[in-house]
C-alpha cells in the first residue's frame, strides 16, 4: 500500500499494520477501535455516513457526515468528526485506502459533531484549515462544546480543540496533486463560520451543515444569509453534495430546492402573527415530509425546538445541543 487507492468501493473492516500507525491510531486500536465505514460516492471521494441520532456515547457522536478526498499526492479530510474516537476512526479508514500523506484537514463549522475529532490527525501534521471566523468562534464556544461532549460521552472522549491554522477570507484553493479543492468562506448563513468544498475533478459539493437532509436543519446563524448562500452555491451548477447530515451523497438541486422550501417557510413563519402560526407548523411539517423525512422525528422538534424559536423573534435556533 504505498499511495494508490485500493479499487475497493465500499471499505469497512481489514487488516492493517499497527507499527505504521501514528499514536493516537495505536491506542485506539489498543482500545478496540475500529476503521469507519466508508463509501466512495465519487470517484476518490470517501464519506463516512453519520447516523442520524444526537450524540450519545454509543455512538461517539459520529453523527454527521464526515470524509476524505484522495488526489495523487495527499490526502484532504474534509470534517474529521464529532470526538477524538470518531476522528480515530475515521483515521484507520483512510490508512486502508491509501498511505498518501493526510495533509490538509478541513473544519467546515465550529459545531461539535463536524470537528472534534480533529485531534485524531495532528500526529500527520496537516495543515488544518477553517473559515476566518472558526478561531474566534471555537474560543468563545470550545470549551462549553467540550465540557457538554464530555458529559454525554464521559471523561476524557470528546478530545482536546485544535484550531485552525490557515484560515479562508473569501476562496482558496488546496491541492491534493492533479486534484484542486475550491474552499469557499460563507457569509453568515447555518453558522457564522460555514466552508464549503467543491472538489473540481468530480464536481461534487461537500456542503457541510450549509445542507440538511433528511433532518431538522438546525439554525444558529441567520435565515436570510442561509437563503442567500443557498443561491450562490446554486449558482456554482453542481450536480451532487454531501450534505453535513442525510444521505452520503444527493442531487444538488433536490436536496437545495427542500431546504429552500423549509427555510423559507421559516422565514415566512417568523414573519406572521400568532393566530397563523398553527398553519405555518402545518406547512413546515407538509414540507418537510415531501422531503422525505423522519415524521416523528421532525414533528417534535419542529414543535419543541423551531417554533420556540419563532415565538421567541430569534434567528438562532441551534442552542438546543442539535448541530
Ligand atoms: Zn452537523
Ligand atoms: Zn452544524
Amino acid at each position: 500500500m504505498n499511495g494508490r487507492a485500493l479499487p475497493r468501493r465500499h471499505i469497512a473492516l481489514g487488516s492493517f499494520c499497527l507499527c505504521c500507525l501514528p499514536w493516537s491510531a495505536r491506542q485506539a486500536s489498543a482500545g478496540a477501535l475500529f476503521p469507519a465505514y466508508v463509501t466512495e460516492v465519487a470517484s476518490g471521494i470517501y464519506i463516512r455516513q453519520g447516523v442520524t441520532e444526537d450524540a450519545t456515547p454509543g455512538n461517539s457522536d459520529s453523527i454527521a457526515n464526515i470524509g476524505f478526498i484522495v488526489g495523487r499526492d495527499a490526502v484532504a479530510v474534509i470534517d474529521p468528526g464529532g470526538s477524538l474516537e470518531d476522528g480515530q476512526s475515521l483515521f484507520l479508514a483512510i490508512r486502508q485506502v491509501t498511505r498518501l500523506p493526510i495533509r490538509y484537514v478541513v473544519m467546515t463549522h465550529v459545531h461539535p459533531d463536524h470537528v472534534f475529532g480533529a485531534a485524531a490527525f495532528q500526529a500527520e501534521k496537516p495543515t488544518f484549515i477553517g473559515h476566518a471566523n472558526l478561531p474566534q468562534a471555537l474560543g468563545i464556544r470550545g470549551e462549553y462544546y467540550r465540557d457538554s461532549l464530555e458529559r454525554i460521552l464521559g471523561s476524557g472522549r470528546a478530545g482536546p480543540i485544535v484550531m485552525p491554522s490557515v484560515l479562508v477570507r473569501d476562496q482558496a484553493e488546496i491541492d491534493l496533486g492533479g486534484r484542486t479543492l475550491v474552499l469557499t468562506a460563507h457569509s453568515t448563513a447555518h453558522t457564522n463560520c460555514d466552508l464549503s468544498v467543491v472538489d473540481r475533478m468530480t464536481g461534487v459539493l461537500l456542503a457541510g451543515d450549509l445542507l440538511f437532509v433528511n433532518r431538522v436543519p438546525s439554525l444558529d446563524g441567520d435565515l436570510r444569509g442561509w437563503l442567500a448562500q443557498l443561491a450562490i452555491l446554486n449558482a456554482l451548477n453542481v450536480r451532487s453534495a454531501v450534505p453535513g447530515h442525510g444521505p452520503a451523497l444527493v442531487d444538488w438541486a433536490d436536496a437545495a430546492g427542500s431546504l429552500n422550501r423549509y427555510l423559507t417557510a421559516l422565514l415566512n413563519a417568523k414573519q406572521s402573527n400568532t393566530a397563523s402560526r398553527s398553519r405555518t407548523r402545518r406547512r413546515l411539517l407538509a414540507c418537510l415530509n415531501a422531503a422525505g423525512g423522519n415524521c416523528s422525528m421532525i414533528t417534535t422538534a419542529v414543535t419543541s425546538s423551531n417554533l420556540t424559536g419563532l415565538s421567541s423573534g430569534s434567528d438562532t435556533l441551534g442552542g438546543n445541543g442539535k448541530y
